[in-house]
């Protein structure tokens, strides 16, 4: 197995998820290179090559919103089976600048063309500090938020943000979100967020936070820092039921079975 490849175009998939079912990928960053406000550890696309919270320098190779619109609009129309059309992609989409226009915007294509059909973000939750990124979230059936530290040096060793990403607003933007899912990626090795004094601390914040429910899961596949190492699928197991005891939240472990399904 190698690092995943990045994502070709706007949109991608559809992907089969144990969570979302069937899901249609859509990448709002660039087709040609990862661009993110996090460099995670663990990132399966490998290391971020262009590090930054602000995209506006990096616009001309953005899609188009129209373009994106456009594409989304030809899938919903297509014959094309899926359940979720999912923001996600080569980075993290909330840094989009015309974020809340274009979520808007497929809502109502989602309202006139399939309106069965699910529309779920998966974010590394800087884009919080955006009041139109909280505001997006209104139009988003399955919002999914990043939260891989209890503890300000364990966000800074395990994501490694941009300039500008303040780990105490993110948390504090969290809490003040409803019906959100908290999604974890915990690792051993170093650096490590899965010891016991790491998880004490996260799971302060997750009784704080209140989210609808936690996803935890460890890596699965190689990854740019291979100094970590992966947690166990019988100890994620009871890192979740640790946590289910502990905060009263549904926490829920994903990992690949030995067929290499996740
Ligand atoms: S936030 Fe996501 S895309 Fe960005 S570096 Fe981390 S894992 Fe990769």
């Amino acid at each position: 197995m190698s690092l995943l490849p990045l994502q070709k175009g706007i949109l991608y998939g559809p992907i089969d998820s144990r969570r979302l079912g069937k899901s249609l990928g859509i990448n709002l960053m660039p087709a040609e290179y990862k661009l993110c406000s996090f460099n995670c550890v663990y990132c399966h696309y490998g290391w971020t090559k262009v590090h930054a919270f602000d995209v506006l320098p990096h616009q001309k190779d953005i899609p188009r919103l129209d373009d994106v619109v456009r594409a989304i609009k030809g899938a919903l129309m297509s014959g094309q089976a899926f359940d979720y059309l999912t923001f996600s992609g080569n980075g993290e989409p909330t840094l989009y600048p015309r974020f809340l226009e274009l979520v808007t915007r497929v809502a109502e294509l989602r309202d006139k063309y399939r309106p069965r059909l699910k529309v779920a973000l998966l974010s590394n939750s800087s884009g919080l500090n955006n009041a139109d990124v909280v505001k997006s979230i209104d139009h988003i059936d399955m919002p999914v938020f990043k939260l891989d530290a209890g503890k300000r040096e364990i966000f800074y060793a395990i994501n490694r943000p941009a300039r500008g990403v303040i780990f105490k607003q993110i948390v504090e933007r969290l809490q003040s979100l409803k019906r959100i899912l908290i999604q974890t990626v915990l690792v051993h090795g170093s650096p490590c967020n899965a010891r016991v004094q790491d998880l004490k601390a996260y799971f302060e914040l997750i009784k704080k936070i209140r989210p609808k429910a936690v996803h935890i899961y460890s890596i699965d596949r190689p990854v740019p820092n291979v100094r970590i190492k992966r947690v166990l699928p019988e100890e994620l197991k009871q890192i979740a039921r640790r946590g289910e005891d502990d905060t009263k939240v549904k926490i829920e472990a994903f990992y690949l079975d030995h067929k290499g399904e996740g």
